[in-house]
């Protein structure tokens, strides 16, 4: 009895422990893929690097800011 308990007891930490490992890995998968489909595209104006989604679109280019495509459209 004492080392069916035992036994019970070694199972409970493998399986925890494999649980614990799984959610790690799980996570930092997530954070790749959270991380990955963002574009770092450089300013045409300035060469400062910067998410895509957050780049104001001109017509010879991607840039940092609206003041930016200005200074270098004009
Ligand atoms: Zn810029």
């Amino acid at each position: 009895m004492k080392y069916l308990l035992l036994f019970l007891l070694a199972l409970l930490i493998i399986w925890q422990w494999r649980t614990h490992r799984g959610n790690k890995s799980t996570d930092r998968a997530s954070q790749r893929s959270s991380k990955l489909p963002i574009d770092m595209v450089p300013c045409a104006d300035c060469g400062v690097l910067l998410a895509l989604q957050d780049a104001v679109q001109g017509k010879d280019g991607i840039y940092c800011s609206a003041a930016h495509r200005q200074r270098h459209e004009h």
